[in-house]
């Protein structure tokens, strides 16, 4: 178990290596274990100053001391009080939403690096609030309280629920927890974007509910969605809620059954008719497009493929097999729209990925557009980490 960090001790000090120093001098925020060059006496969680070699300061840090990331830059100018760093960070997040975020109660309210609190996730979904803590640092009490009580007085949530990751927990070497309500007694909710309404458990479903990140992406493919559709990789109904408005008929298609029934009752909700298909998508693709089967709007919305750099191959080949069979089976002025969270496979692969698909299908492919995670889950320049979501809308001719 770790010791009890001194988040607010300025005398504690992490030198980092030349190339931990060039890093945090292009921009970035991290410092791997391998560029640390000392952390002598530090204990895990604290707020550091990070030096080079030779003691020039490079800012302030919150070190852990079991992850590859050791160093994430909080501030490139020296931190004394944290929990007043915290509350000011907060709040330019809030307004940072309250400005660019419309059309919904549930958005992204903190996204860890990109919102300059690393190790943090806040996501808002109507009345409730639900946090994910990530690191040695953000897992200090002193830390969680200053949060808490920051986001009850700013935002007045019913209540607020922790979600657990405990893989996470355990590679920063932090004692086990369960998921469960920090403040407040309710725990499920209802919630709307663009106009759609969905049902929200804080303490069930996958990720933190919902795909926040896809919010502004739903809204496009309503624009250009008509006809029959297919959504594939549907979870708990995200596109195929919104191509509702727009569609003749849609059908949505997951492997988890959990995940469908709760889809169901957001239809309900919605008062449209979709049908639920529980299969494995690329089983079903392939028997659709080998048996005849015709839409004119489909979405490709799968998990990361590529969860690191090695499974990039496979990845790539995971996607071309979906893409080729989606366009296949999509009419003349048919609508794709095709997305990949794998932070591994670059904008570029993308396209390329969907170019040769294209060709192998001999299908012409116009580019309609070519999006990115909503606005609520900002993209730091200088930390490309942050930006990992890809979702192209093209046409078929
Ligand atoms: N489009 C959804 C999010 C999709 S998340 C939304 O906007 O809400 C990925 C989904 O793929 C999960 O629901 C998971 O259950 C499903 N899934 C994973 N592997 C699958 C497979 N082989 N076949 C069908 N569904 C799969």
């Amino acid at each position: 178990m770790v010791q009890k960090p001194k988040p607010s001790d300025p005398n504690l000090i992490v030198k980092v290596s030349p190339r931990g120093a060039t890093r945090l001098k292009s921009g970035h925020v991290w410092v791997y274990r391998s560029d640390i060059v000392s952390a002598e006496g530090v204990p895990p969680g604290s707020l550091v100053l990070v030096t080079d070699h030779r003691g020039q300061t490079l800012g302030s840090a919150l070190y852990s001391s079991s992850s590859q990331i050791a160093i994430r830059l909080i501030s490139r100018d020296p931190v004394a009080d944290l929990p007043a760093l915290l509350r000011q960070r907060l709040a330019q997040a809030i307004a940072y939403r309250e400005r660019l975020i419309h059309d919904t109660n549930a958005y992204r309210v903190i996204f860890s690096e990109a919102d300059f609190l690393p190790g943090l996730i806040v996501d808002r979904y109507n009345d409730i609030l639900s946090v994910q803590i990530l690191t040695q640092a953000m897992d200090a009490e002193i830390v969680r309280d200053t949060l808490i009580s920051e986001l009850t007085e700013r935002l007045h949530p019913a209540s607020i629920v922790e979600r657990v990751a405990p893989r996470v927990r355990q590679l920063e070497e932090l004692p086990p927890r369960s998921s469960g309500l920090l403040e407040g007694d309710k725990s499920s909710t209802m919630f709307a974007m663009n106009g759609v309404q969905f049902h929200f458990d804080a303490l069930e479903g996958q990720k933190t509910g919902a795909f926040l990140d896809q919010r502004e992406n739903y809204a496009a493919a309503a624009q250009y969605g008509h006809g029959e559709a297919l959504d594939v990789f549907c979870y708990q109904g995200g596109f195929a809620l919104h191509l509702a408005k727009r569609c003749s008929h849609v059908a949505g298609v997951d492997s988890s059954r959990l995940a469908l029934e709760v889809a169901d009752q957001n239809a309900a909700l919605n008062g449209r008719e979709i049908e639920w298909i529980e299969a494995n998508a690329f089983d079903l693709l392939k028997d659709y497009s080998s048996s005849g089967h015709f839409y004119d709007t489909i979405v490709l919305d799968p998990p990361a493929f590529a969860k690191s750099k090695r499974e990039m191959d496979a990845a790539m080949r995971g996607y071309k097999e979906l893409n080729l069979r989606a366009l296949k089976m999509l009419r003349p002025g048919g609508f794709l729209v095709t997305c990949s969270c794998s932070y591994h496979v670059s904008q570029s692969d993308f396209l390329e990925m969907l170019a040769a698909s294209a060709l192998d299908a001999r299908r012409e492919l116009r580019l309609v557009e070519v999006r990115g995670q909503s606005k609520d889950h900002p993209i730091l320049l200088n930390v490309p980490e942050t930006g990992y979501l890809k979702c192209v809308i093209a046409m078929v001719s």
